[in-house]
Formats: C-alpha cells, structure tokens, sequence
C-alpha cells in the first residue's frame, strides 16, 4: 500500500489564533470554495502550482532554458507560463534565484509527523497542538485523518479548520479525531454565499448543526470564524444575522465567536501567481466600523465573553 501524502502549502509556528493554547498550523491545497477576498490563492487548487517572485529574479533566463515545452518568456513585464507547460519543475530546478518555485510541497504522513513534533515542547508548555488549516484540509480528508490519529496517539491536540463544506462521509473521516474544530460562517444569506464563494451554503450549515452536536455530545471545543471584508460579509445585517444562528442553534456548544478584520497584505501572492484580485487596494477596515460590527454582534444575542476582534484595525483619527 503506498503512504498517504499531502500538498502543503505553508506550516506556520507559534500560531495563536489557530485553536487553543499556542499552535503548529498546517496548510494544506485544495479548497471547493472560491472566495472573493480569499487570503491564501495558492490554496485554492489541489495540484502543484508554481509561481514567479519578480523581485527574487535576477534574469538569467536559466528557466527559459531549461524548459522542455517553450511554455516560458519574457517581456517587459517579466516572465510568463503560457498555455504549454505542464508544470514538470524544470524551470525551478534550474533557477539559481528561487525566483521560480513551487507553492506547495509534498509531505508523507511520517515526514510531516516528525516536523511537527518538533515543536510538542511548545505544545506541552503553552497548550496547544496542531491545527490542520488550508485550502480546505476536508479537500485531503484520508491525510488528515490519519494525521490526527497519529497526532492523538503521540498526545498532541488537534485542530481541524474547516470552510465546512464537504460530504457528510467525508466530514465524517476526520470528525471524530479533532479535538477542536473551527468553523468559518461568512454569510447566512445564500445567495450571497453564493456570489462571493461561488457555492450555496446549505451544506455548510448542515455540516456545522453535524458538528455542533458532535461537540455536545463529546465535549469537542467549537469555535466560529467570520471574516470581515469590508462591503462584502462586514455589514452590520450579515453580523446581525450570523448572530442570530449562533445565538439560536449554537450558542450552548459555541465557545467562541472570531471576527476576522480584513487586511490586503496578501497582494504579493497574486502578484507571484500573476493573477488579478478585487481587494488589491482595499486599506485596512476603521476601528470605528470594526465597532460598531461587534456592537451588532452582542446586540444579536452573542455574550460579549464569546466575541474576539482579531486582524490590522487603522486607528480612526481626531
Ligand atoms: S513547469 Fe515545466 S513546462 Fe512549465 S514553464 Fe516550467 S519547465 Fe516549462
Ligand atoms: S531562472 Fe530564476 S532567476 Fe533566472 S530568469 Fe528564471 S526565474 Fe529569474
């Protein structure tokens, strides 16, 4: 049987909003949602990507060289991958710069193990263990879950972050070994679920009642997630409505309440991978809108005790 294997994308340590206690957060590719303001484009797609960082470059034309497909130029505004190339990495390996590089690694079960446990000192001392984020981790669901277990048996706590969307199955796989989960609502409203993610949120919602009462009924931590993107989810009716459900079918098994605030320092991400982005110039949300978000909150029935603002907030001015 061959080893089970992940494209990872990032391993972040030292993480403290990635579950409980400080936290070893693993990003894995792949995602069925396609937001608008999404942070982490190189998550979006499950197979291997490669990406260009202009000012890494030295323009030694090594990659173009190398290409057995011709698939690389050049122009006045750096390099291109046209329609031919098929992602074989020459052009990373021949590039002495890392200008050209892949976005995601491949890691065995047994590798990635031992990587993080390198950190279970941490663990230990601050509480905390390993979070599986992404992309959507469910998108790699037979990794995962046999990461958690192999987690667990080595006694380390394990986070599942998920957009929540997936087959009951697959939730299913990876559910009973998360000792937390975290759950993204951005929308109540479907129809605008489905305008900036490019999916209705029925199955969401269900999978989150799902998780709602496997923590119940197994004392599992939940915590909920909403980003703030400003005119998109960071409107007082959106709050007030995500509010509302947590408030009415959660709010005995929900822990705590997230407000993501926006910020556009991905912008170089979309540059590397030379694609455009909406929020490119969007400037951080004003303390006094990020306020009056959380005043909708309480006012919607959260305990104030439940709500965290998290994210770069520009001070409003006098
Ligand atoms: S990945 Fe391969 S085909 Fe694509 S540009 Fe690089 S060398 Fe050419
Ligand atoms: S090989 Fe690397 S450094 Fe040289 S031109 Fe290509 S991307 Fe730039």
């Amino acid at each position: 049987m061959s080893e089970l294997t992940a494209q990872v994308f990032e391993i972040s340590r030292g993480t403290t909003h990635d579950g409980p206690g400080m936290r070893t957060t693993v990003f894995l590719k792949g995602c069925p949602l396609r937001c608008a303001w999404c942070q982490n484009p190189e998550g979006m797609r499950t197979e291997r990507e490669i990406w260009w960082e202009a000012r890494q470059c030295i323009n030694c034309r090594e990659c173009i060289a190398a290409c057995p497909h011709g698939a690389l130029a050049d122009d006045a505004h750096g390099l291109h991958r046209g329609a031919t190339c098929t992602v074989c990495g020459a052009c990373v390996d021949a590039c002495p710069a890392q200008a050209m590089a892949f976005t995601s690694r491949e890691w065995s079960l047994d590798g990635l193990l031992h990587e993080v446990l390198k950190d279970r000192e941490y663990f230990h001392a601050f509480g905390g263990g390993v979070t599986v984020s992404g992309g959507e981790p469910l998108c790699q669901a037979a990794f995962v879950s046999a990461f958690f277990q192999r987690l667990r048996a080595e006694g380390v706590h394990t986070t599942l972050d998920t957009c929540g969307l997936a087959s009951r199955t697959v939730l299913q796989s990876v559910l009973p070994h998360a000792d937390a989960v975290l759950f993204d609502i951005k929308f109540i409203d479907s129809a605008l679920h489905a305008r900036f993610t490019g999916q209705p949120n029925a199955v969401i919602l269900e999978n989150l009642l799902v998780i709602a009462g496997h923590a119940r009924s197994h004392g599992q931590t939940l915590w909920i997630r909403t980003p703030l993107i400003p005119q998109t989810t960071a409107t007082e009716e959106n709050i007030t409505a995500v509010g509302r459900f947590i408030r009415e079918r959660l709010h005995d098994v929900v822990e705590r309440w997230e407000l993501c605030a926006f910020n556009n320092a991905c912008n170089r991400k979309y540059q590397k991978m030379a694609r455009s982005w909406p929020y490119t110039n969007e400037p951080l949300m004003r303390q006094t809108t990020v306020d009056g978000l959380r005043t909708a909150a309480v006012t919607a029935g959260v305990a104030e005790e439940k709500l965290v603002v998290s994210g770069l907030i520009a001070r409003d001015t006098v």
